[in-house]
């Protein structure tokens, strides 16, 4: 069974690769960016729906348990005694009725805010927010649409319980199962739990036994995301346990989705997982708190032989002595590549990725950066190969597939070296 392919939705900008792709299932959106443009977040779910893609609303929770100044705005604070909150999250703590007032943003929620009768509403308001929230925004703008009917149906697929990443220190595991009953009490099987767990903290024993927690009626469908685990550079036992937890709910009986996942998750197919979610530029991990500040990141070009972005200087060393037949036999031969390939061979594609322009910096000064065109190249890119892993898990053995892999990073070894895909090797070993 091809699992579930969902895609999320990270900024506006990146709407128009959902609009030109085709083969993926499901969207991913977070409340957060629904809050701050709900009417063009209508919109957009409505033209994904009349695709044939249906959504999930990620209510973005555990963001107020987190260190505050992740909700905090880069805005300059109008009162310096206090930081400023970004509105959107503001405008979210409201709707889910988080009781924190005027400490939002100077620390952050606790379980000891969440009596039972509190808990409760969260847990109905932040349903209600999902299932509602769409449809109430393109009702008020039906006008524009013409056919209306539409707005009832604008309904996300599942319905996401509130969750808190979950750390092992007891602070938040009972509180997100009892949320999870609460929300299962309220929606029956429209309910999916998404468990967030540190994985840098995860013991066998603790994974073990949220998996068995889990396990346990009344729901079946579950989102997981391990914090700041990163698939190419986490240890092999973490791999494993996480390997582990993913079999030991599929085992039970559940519908298991990576929240982030690349294509370590991908390979945990072969152990049951159902569906794997990522970003539009790779999103394959997610920490619990994004390193800010830093400028555009520079353009990566995934190389499917890696399992992983390389730097485009890179490619060209990867590639060298090949002619245009065998880049697309060894390295890719998705729409992208092949037109640039069409157009003048290996060399036309390396400049079209090395392409750059002038922007100016903060101070207005120029500087030359990369090219806009080769960020769209190479998401594209990134967008079709993933697509095509998709295809590749469903249609090979595990026994075909893991040899390919090894075969295909002794090449890219030969060429960049053994470090550039010593993943393959700890995945492979976490899957068997
Ligand atoms: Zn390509």
């Amino acid at each position: 069974m091809t699992p579930r392919h969902f895609i999320r939705l990270g900024t506006h900008a990146e709407k128009e690769y959902f609009s030109k792709l085709t083969g993926f299932d499901s969207v991913v959106l977070n409340a957060n960016l629904i809050e701050s443009t709900s009417a063009a977040m209508a919109f957009f779910a409505l033209t994904m729906k009349k695709a044939n893609h249906d959504y999930v609303i990620d209510p973005y929770t555990h963001a107020y348990a987190v260190e505050p100044s992740q909700i905090h705005s880069d805005a300059k604070p109008t009162d310096a005694k206090r930081p400023r909150i970004k509105a959107t999250f503001k405008a979210l703590a409201e709707r889910y009725g988080i009781p924190l007032g005027a400490e939002l943003g100077v620390r952050s929620l606790q379980p000891a805010d969440l009596p039972e009768a509190v808990l409760r509403t969260i847990v109905e308001r932040c349903l209600s927010y999902q299932n509602d929230r769409l449809g109430a925004e393109l009702a008020a703008n039906i006008q524009f649409l013409g056919d209306d009917g539409l707005a009832e149906g604008l309904v996300p697929a599942k319905l996401l319980a509130p969750y808190f990443v979950d750390e092992f220190d007891g602070t938040w595991t009972g509180l997100n199962r009892r949320a999870l009953l609460l929300a299962a009490e309220l929606a029956g099987h429209r309910v999916a739990g998404v468990i967030a767990f540190d994985s840098r903290s995860a013991s066998d024993e603790a994974l073990a036994n949220l998996a068995r927690e889990y396990s346990l009626p009344p729901v079946n469908d579950y989102f997981i995301w391990a914090t700041d685990l990163d698939e190419h550079h986490t240890s092999p036992t973490t791999l494993q346990q996480y390997a582990r937890f993913v079999r030991t709910l599929a085992q039970a009986g559940k519908s298991v989705t990576a929240f982030y996942g690349g294509f370590f998750a991908l390979l945990l197919s072969y152990l049951g997982l159902r569906g794997v979610s990522h970003g539009v530029a790779y999103g394959d991990k997610r920490g619990m708190e994004p390193v800010a500040g830093g400028g555009l990141p520079p353009p990566m070009y995934y190389v499917r032989a890696v399992r992983d972005v390389i730097r485009i200087g890179d490619l060209p060393i990867l590639a060298t002595g090949l002619d245009a037949a065998q880049y697309r036999s060894r390295i890719c031969a998705c729409l992208i590549c092949d037109e640039l390939l069409r157009r003048g061979g290996p060399d036309y594609l390396f400049a079209a990725l090395a392409e750059t322009e002038y922007r100016p910096t903060s101070r207005g000064e120029l500087r030359e950066v990369p090219a806009r065109s080769v960020y769209k190249l190479v998401k594209y890119h990134f967008l079709f190969n993933r697509q095509q892993e998709f295809i590749e898990v469903t249609e090979s053995s595990f026994a075909e597939l893991s040899q390919r892999m090894r075969d295909e990073a002794a090449w890219v070894a030969s060429r960049l070296g053994q470090r550039s895909v010593a993943h393959i090797g700890r995945w492979i070993t976490a899957v068997t």
